[in-house]
């Protein structure tokens, strides 16, 4: 098994899944502080990846004492009833929207079942409840504290889902971002890039600026770490891209929704574009991204018709 943590500095490493069976897509991030805590856990078929990337740290998985997940998509806290058995000292932490579909997952199950079809038992199963006494909620603003040195705080930043929180660490300076503030493409190297997460089927907008501006703007964090995936030391530069792709995606969503076309069109409209973007910047037309941006468009494009349809019939 080849994934060896990536050092992040500041007591913090990243531990690659392999969702999707995809190298550098969907990651596990390790505090390692007194009390032991794991970001994110991807879905169950990552949960080898991490107990072998815990044990390259010589860590213990009985010493984990947190398992946080930014929201329940499946990608994100799929794994976490499973990862439970090896680390049967922990809680699930999560918001207190994402608690209850955690301890009975069948909505969770029928919400994916809709976007990725006959891939969701490869992909997702399987998908382990976890006891209610197992998971601990944290509200907008609360905290958790790991060390004498260290106390997260819990940010409610919806935009990508309602269930989404991103949490932050104090030593680094950094956000823990999950979704919220988008994708990094880890396997572009020559140059930053990232674009919006809009997944059906709670994407809004609005609430998606605001949560940028928050963590960007208001809390001038100074590492970001994606749930998809590493970090980013450049806050400004994501602030940046994804301020300029997210209303590109609504505006062309919009355009594609008033003409009642579905979202495989906007998905291709979308990548058009994001092709010739990165074609100016060398990215060369086989290169293994475009792959990884057009599944991403997909479900992006999903959640944008998603949007429109809900809007319409609400005004
Ligand atoms: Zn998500």
């Amino acid at each position: 098994m080849k994934n060896k943590p990536i050092d992040l500095g500041n007591r913090i490493y990243l531990i690659d899944g392999f969702d999707l069976g995809l190298p550098s897509r969907t990651g596990t991030y390790v505090i390692n502080d007194k009390a032991l805590t794991l970001v994110e856990t991807g879905p169950s078929m990552s949960v080898p990846y991490i107990l072998n990337g815990l044990k390259e740290l010589n860590l213990n998985p009985r010493d984990v004492q947190y398992i946080i997940v930014t929201h329940i998509h499946l990608d994100h806290a799929g794994g976490a009833g499973l990862l439970l058995k090896d680390c049967p000292n922990a809680k699930v932490v999560v918001h207190p929207k994402g608690a209850r579909h955690l301890a009975d997952p069948s909505r969770l199950i029928l919400g994916a079942k809709a976007v990725y079809g006959e891939d969701f038992e490869r992909l997702f199963e399987p998908i382990v409840p976890i006891p209610e006494e197992k998971l601990m909620i944290k509200e907008d603003g609360e905290t958790l504290k790991l060390s004498d040195s260290c106390e997260l705080t819990f940010h409610h930043t919806p935009g990508h889902a309602d269930h989404h929180f991103s949490i932050y660490d104090p030593i680094s300076n950094g956000m823990f971002t999950g979704d919220t503030i988008g994708v990094r493409y880890d396997q572009i190297k020559e140059f930053e890039f990232y674009l919006p997460s809009t997944s059906p089927n709670q994407f809004r907008p609005v609430e998606m600026i605001n949560s940028l501006n928050k963590i960007i703007k208001e809390l001038e964090v100074d590492y970001i770490y994606f749930g998809h995936f590493n970090m980013s030391t450049n806050p400004t530069e994501v602030y940046k891209q994804i301020s300029y792709w997210l209303p590109k995606f609504v505006e062309i969503g919009e355009n594609v929704f008033r003409k009642g076309q579905d979202h495989e069109v906007l998905s291709n409209e979308i990548m058009a574009i994001v092709q010739e973007t990165l074609q100016k910047k060398n990215v060369p037309e086989g290169h293994h991204v475009y792959e990884l941006i057009k599944l991403d468009l997909q479900v992006c494009s999903m959640g944008i018709i998603d949007y429109f349809t809900k809007k319409e019939k609400t005004t």
